[in-house]
């Protein structure tokens, strides 16, 4: 059989422990016997980027900026604990983080939708993808605890030497809290393109909500933002695609999410996003049926699983025991990154390849064979449970 083959490598972002194990066998197993694949490879493991003081983070942003799309392995984020396990000469920062600050972007995450692990929500059939801003508001706050009478202000005073602009927060005659917030016309601006971009690339409607009724200028300027860029830029692609960009009240937007059948991606202020991304995680099954991907309003990708490193199940792997740990989402990864360099390089092969290693991996698990984690809350009867090696090994075969 000839091996499809690629014209612009993928970012490849090796990672750590247990999602570590499952990178090597996917690339052994589902992907290089169909594919001949050219990645430019950074090993993002914990012990690398010790030993290059983190460059290799920031290598591998920058390599995602001059080819455009990337594959990332789960990553040990330090803490204490990890620099004496590891015996760093440092707590590095998350690689998400210096990823996400070199490439400027907003995170997407979707749920994979199976047959046998049912949402709580019955009308859910399509998958909904939250795409949360990650700068300001509540996350880079000032708060004051106020002991007691008194008046709080919001004070602006401009670099340029211009009269000081002041409003009254509240006149406290009893002891209270305060807290001032702030964002960035260019965050809300880069968070607004980039949503609108990845509606168009997976031709989905999008919805945005915020609370502009309460917050006259706060959350009206995120609504007036998005729909000024979405007017100059986005109307008529949109049209052409055939989607649509929707704005509603935020509490509005609660009560739809759950009538809708799905399908759709869901702009969320940070601290919405922060909260609505759990539950929807939850409402959908499994953490480890989540993906993530990252897209920069420049046009790079970015694609990852949304869990971690699975370090409890490495350490029995480590051990000799046997492990079940999930790769879909590690797996959905890959063919994310393959199907959007087949789609930008012109290579439809290289894009169905994606959506049959996909069909292959939901097929399997719909006909029974799964993982622990599935196997325990699957509404399919009698569900195989397989080890890490061989769920993966089942789609090989089905391939
Ligand atoms: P985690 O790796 O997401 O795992 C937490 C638990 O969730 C696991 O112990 C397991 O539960 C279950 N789980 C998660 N993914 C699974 C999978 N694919 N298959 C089966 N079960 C799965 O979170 P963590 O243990 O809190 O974090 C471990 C490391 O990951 C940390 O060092 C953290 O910094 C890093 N992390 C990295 C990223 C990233 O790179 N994007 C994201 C989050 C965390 P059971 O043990 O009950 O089976
Ligand atoms: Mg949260």
């Amino acid at each position: 059989m000839t091996k499809i083959a690629m014209k612009t490598p993928l970012v490849e972002m090796d990672g750590d422990e247990m999602t570590r194990v499952i990178w090597q066998m996917i690339k052994d197993e589902l992907i290089c016997p169909y594919v001949d694949l050219k990645t430019e490879y950074f090993d993002l493991g914990l012990e690398n980027r010790e030993a290059t003081a983190d460059q290799v983070t920031v290598d591998a942003a920058e390599a995602t900026k001059r080819l455009g799309v990337a594959v990332k392995c789960a990553t040990i984020t330090p803490n204490a604990a990890r620099v004496e396990e590891y015996g760093l000469s440092q707590m590095w920062k998350s690689p998400n983080g210096t990823i996400r600050a070199i490439l400027d972007g907003t995170v997407f995450r979707a749920p994979i939708v199976v047959k046998g692990i049912e949402p709580y929500v019955r009308t859910w059939t399509k998958p909904i993808t939250i795409a949360r801003h990650a700068y300001g508001d509540v996350y880079k706050n000032t708060e004051l605890q106020i002991p007691g009478p008194g008046k709080v202000e919001l004070v602006y005073t401009p670099a340029d030497g211009g009269s000081e602009v002041r409003a009254t927060v509240q006149e406290f005659d009893q002891p209270g809290i305060a807290q001032g917030i702030h964002n960035l016309d260019a965050s809300i601006s880069s968070f607004a393109r980039a949503s609108f971009e990845y509606a168009l690339s997976t031709g989905q409607d999008i919805w945005f909500a915020a609370k502009d009724t309460i917050s006259k200028t706060y959350d009206h300027r995120f609504k007036d933002i998005f729909q000024e860029i979405f007017d100059a830029e986005y109307k008529a692609r949109f049209e052409e695609a055939g989607i649509t960009y929707f704005y509603t009240l935020i509490d509005d937007a609660v009560a739809r999410v759950i009538r809708s059948e799905g399908g759709f991606i869901w702009a969320c202020k940070n601290y919405d996003g922060d909260v609505m991304s759990d539950m929807l995680s939850t409402a959908f099954g499994s953490l480890a049926m989540m993906t993530s991907v990252l897209v920069s309003p420049h046009g790079y990708f970015e694609y990852e699983a949304a869990h971690g490193t699975v370090q409890r199940h490495y350490y029995k792997h480590l051990a000799g025991e046997e492990t079940s740990t999930n790769s879909v989402a590690t797996i959905f990864a890959w063919t994310g990154a393959l199907r959007k360099r087949g789609e930008l390089d012109e290579l439809p092969e290289l894009a169905a390849f994606a959506d049959r290693l996909e069909a292959a991996t939901i097929a399997t698990i719909e006909d029974g064979q799964m993982t622990g984690d599935l196997a325990a809350i699957t509404t399919l009867e009698n569900p195989t449970k397989l080890n890490t090696r061989d769920f993966i090994l089942a789609i090989a075969n089905r391939m």
